[in-house]
């Protein structure tokens, strides 16, 4: 995602110019790789979808009443995903976890849900106990980094602490069984709340953060991060990453939703080959992820859609998503979600919409979707209009740390504490917000008196703010699913972002009202 902040060290750190350069280095040469032997027979000249309901067809989706309890099943033992209502194509859901270990019990999970990214578990300047218990935050799953837990620590270190629920040292009374958080709501008042975790599979990072790295179809090398002059050609230099290499890790971090690792290729990449290789090795690799999960009846691990941008009938993203469906239909694989990813790396808006709206018309409507790197406020009213349930980005927390709060507002909706108005004003961030800064009345001004003298706190509170912001939109966004008004939620988000639009202008960009549409909830004149 695009950010005009300075170039930090941070671990966090995403997205698209760094990876150009690193996926340039693994293109070179590569050959047509034919069809996959179980694609062969598919006819790609229908869309590829499995287990639809309405609107995508004529069957009824069976909604499942607020606050029923989970039932487990054997072809899905560790995640219940239940659908309570549609509005247009976005839903309100929850999903039911198992607990790890560390874990007393796990937490339901509403969705539509934003993800903060904890790398190491936890976020920059802001405890766990924090994240999870402030009423503001309450944050009920946090995405974790497995390539940073597994060079520092060690996930087997993680392991031996009992996992990284454990690790963080929070008492059990916090993740605990105290109280029965109603699984409806995402704030609550009660002070003791257990969260669930999510880890990436590693490999992304270790190609968005290395400078030197290279796939190929054993796996990731990638240069140690803690030995200084290594080179590409000297292989004891280098680290390996394979597929079973980030479930083991993954196993042992414990965290409840695990991701498989794939081949990410930038969006912005222009060669078709490498493209088609990644597309079809994502699936390779998500055979020897599933055959090295060694939790498969607590940790739920989830494959992702790649294929670039390529949408056509039988094109790429297609034959990832058909090679999923056979996996699921024909094969008996169990999978309880399932991730979009290859997206939100610098690709023009209209090739984000299209391939999202395609992947989530394909993917089957009884499991979560998580859509992978996406995080302004937006794109997350834009894709739970086209039906996505999770997602996850730096982008709240990291712009925080550079004092850019998210507010209500004209497009962008960011409020620049750093900036010269600031200095004198005496308001809060942001009216009405829940957040330590705002219910605290700490004003504008010192915070930018803070930002400017390089106080941590600064960040810390901003940090709040912004998550607090995340939380109040994926609950207002679910609040007005659950009450069919999800089209009116959208109509006043855009037209609060493009005030223009109201007054019979053109201000909205045409991707939003295209991907709206597509969605059918169009904007309300
Ligand atoms: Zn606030």
């Amino acid at each position: 995602m695009e950010e005009s902040s300075p170039a930090d060290n941070d671990s966090e750190r995403p997205l698209k110019k760094a990876r150009l350069d690193k996926t340039e280095l693994m293109s070179a040469s590569t050959p047509v790789v034919p069809l996959p032997a179980e694609l062969a027979s598919v006819d790609f000249s229908q869309r590829i979808s499995w287990d639809k309901y309405h609107p995508y067809s004529d069957i009824p989706l069976p909604y499942t009443p607020l606050g029923t309890a989970p039932a487990f099943i054997a072809s899905s033992p560790a995640l219940c995903h239940h659908v309570h209502a549609l509005s247009g194509r976005a839903r309100a859901c929850t999903v039911h976890l198992q607990p790890q270990p560390g874990q007393l019990r796990s937490r339901p999970l509403p969705t539509p849900m934003f993800m903060p990214v904890g790398t190491k578990g936890c976020l920059k300047g802001l405890a766990v106990q924090e994240l999870v218990t402030d009423p503001a935050l309450s944050c009920p799953i946090i995405l974790g980094n497995t390539y940073h837990l597994a060079i520092q620590p060690g996930t087997e270190l993680v392991d031996e602490m009992g996992g990284l629920h454990a690790f963080q040292g929070l008492p059990e009374t916090l993740n605990g069984a105290l109280h029965e958080p109603d699984p409806n709501t995402i704030t609550t008042t009660t002070s003791a709340q257990p969260y669930n975790l999510l880890t990436d599979s590693g490999g992304f990072q270790m190609v968005s953060l290395v400078k030197l790295s290279k796939i190929t179809e054993e796996g990731v090398s990638f240069q140690n991060p803690f030995q200084k002059h290594t080179n590409a050609d000297d292989v004891s230099s280098m680290l390996l990453l394979r597929p079973e290499d980030s479930i083991r890790h993954q196993n042992n971090i414990g965290a409840n939703i695990i991701m498989a690792l794939d081949d990410v290729v930038s969006s912005v990449m222009e060669d078709e080959a490498r493209f088609v290789t990644a597309t079809h090795r994502t699936l390779r690799w998500y055979d020897r992820c599933v055959a090295a999960h060694a939790k498969a009846d607590t940790q739920n691990l989830f494959p992702i859609v790649q294929g670039g941008l390529d949408i056509a009938l039988g094109g790429k993203r297609e034959q990832c998503l058909a090679g999923f469906r056979h996996r699921a239909v024909t094969q008996g694989y169990c999978i309880p979600g399932y991730a979009i990813g290859g997206l939100a790396g610098g690709e023009s808006k209209d090739d984000f919409w299209r391939v999202v709206d395609h992947c989530c018309r394909a993917l089957p409507d009884d499991k979560p979707r998580y859509l992978m790197g996406v995080g302004y406020p937006l794109d997350l009213v834009v894709c739970t209009a086209l039906g996505c349930d999770l997602y996850d980005c730096v982008y709240p927390t990291r712009t925080a740390r550079f004092g850019v709060a998210l507010v209500p507002g004209r497009h962008p909706g960011t409020l620049r504490l750093k900036a010269h108005e600031c200095a004198s004003d005496t308001g809060p961030i942001q009216d009405g917000c829940g957040c330590q800064a705002c219910r605290e009345g700490i004003s504008r001004a010192r915070l930018h008196l803070l930002l400017k003298t390089n106080n941590p706190l600064a960040a810390e509170l901003v940090t709040q703010h912004n998550i607090a912001y995340m939380m109040t939109l994926v609950r207002d966004m679910r609040n007005s699913i659950l009450r069919h008004e999800f089209a009116a939620f959208a109509t006043n988000f855009v037209q609060q972002q493009f005030p223009g639009e109201r007054q019979g202008g053109d201000e909205c960009p045409a991707w939003v009202k295209n991907a709206l549409e597509a969605a059918g909830v169009g904007l309300l004149k």
